[in-house]
């Protein structure tokens, strides 16, 4: 269908006959409507979006758009926990859902069905849980241990509840809460792919390689905010290597 010429529409509002109505109201609305047709007339179409303010501006942001359409919940007390300065987005957001406990592990998933296999893949000694595999798991927790029993010495624990509280514990210095959290993340991230790897058919990595690999990707994340010219963090990098 074409679109109207500007000629055509006027020539419609002007045979348009007004309608009288009983009530006053919707005379009122038909007035507003005439005026809002007169209008049409001789302004373009523009966009208008909604903004924080509930005004409307033509004026498109994405983060407008978001707090629009968002609803809004308490801050809880462990985002600084997860979203820190320097941190790896996938493996931020994958310890986002893990913290929701979102994952599809095998308690989950025999609660949507009861067929399913839900021991660990990683010990095949347990029930597969958020906790088990972060990292009560003998394998999970030899990974977590390679990597971080150095750094963390008496605070080092595998209980997720107590890794929960440490993500929060700012009573330690910045770099070494840094390396916990990204080191915890990355961790998170690996074991859960072991772990979809072997339950398609993968040959098992063995704990002490998987620990080598992300000892590895630490350091290099450590060169690249240092490549990045952050200063603050330019010794994260020689405090990993002193608890090697
Ligand atoms: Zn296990």
């Amino acid at each position: 269908m074409g679109i109207p010429s500007e000629s055509t529409v006027a020539m419609v509002m002007t045979t348009q006959r007004r309608r009288r109505h009983r009530a006053d109201i919707l005379n009122e609305v038909e007035t507003i409507i005439k005026d809002q047709r007169s209008k049409l007339l001789n302004e373009d179409d523009i966009s208008l979006w909604k903004q924080p303010d509930g005004k409307y501006k033509p004026v498109f942001k994405t983060k407008f758009t978001w707090e629009v359409i968002r609803r809004k919940e308490q801050r809880v007390s462990w985002w600084k926990g997860i979203w820190f300065k320097h941190h790896t987005p996938k493996y931020a957001f994958f310890h986002w859902i893990a913290i929701h406990n979102r994952l599809a592990t095998g308690d989950r998933m025999q609660t949507w069905n009861r067929g399913v296999n839900s021991a660990c893949i990683l010990c095949r000694a347990s029930q597969e849980t958020r906790n088990h595999l972060f990292f009560e798991c003998s394998y999970s927790s030899e990974v977590w241990s390679l990597l971080m029993s150095g750094l963390l010495q008496t605070s080092f624990t595998s209980k997720w509840s107590e890794l929960l509280v440490l993500i929060m514990d700012n009573s330690s210095d910045f770099l070494t809460n840094f390396l916990t959290r990204y080191t915890l993340q990355a961790t998170i991230h690996s074991i859960w792919r072991e772990r979809n790897e072997r339950r398609h058919g993968a040959i098992a990595t063995p704990a002490r390689e998987l620990g080598k690999l992300l000892d590895r990707h630490v350091r290099n994340r450590c060169c690249s905010i240092q490549q990045l010219g952050d200063q603050n963090y330019a010794g994260s990098l020689s405090r990993w290597f002193a608890t090697r």
